[in-house]
């Protein structure tokens, strides 16, 4: 059975646990695979930190209650969140790093901040 490299796709020879023709290959691809991770974390980065940067601004008291059509607007990105903290009533806060949110309506949310103890 003939198999190919997975970096550059020629015919490997040799032991049947080879996936490489020699070195270079192997770095290539494990240099390859590394970038790809790394433009994915720097991407939801940026998102978490935009959305980090926007509730900081919308919420300098530590307590407010923000239209969502103002968070739309400063393009909030919902998807993006670092943890979520449900309290009694089963309320359900979604937070970015300390500042989290609560849906209160369709419309609307309370915004609150929470230290974290590290
Ligand atoms: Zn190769």
């Amino acid at each position: 059975m003939e198999r190919s490299c997975l970096d550059c796709g020629k015919a490997v020879r040799g032991r049947t646990d080879k996936k490489f023709c020699d070195d270079n290959c192997r770095n290539n691809y494990n240099n390859h695979l590394k970038s790809e991770n790394g433009l994915v974390f720097k991407k939801i980065n940026s998102i978490l930190k935009k959305n980090y940067n926007l509730l900081a601004k919308f919420n300098p008291e530590g307590k407010v209650k923000v239209s969502k059509k103002k968070m739309v607007s400063e393009r909030f990105t919902f998807e993006y969140h670092t943890h979520t903290h449900q309290i009694q009533n089963g309320n359900k806060y979604i937070f970015c790093y300390e500042f989290g949110y609560l849906a209160l309506s369709n419309e609307e949310f309370l915004l609150v901040k929470r230290e974290e103890k590290l």
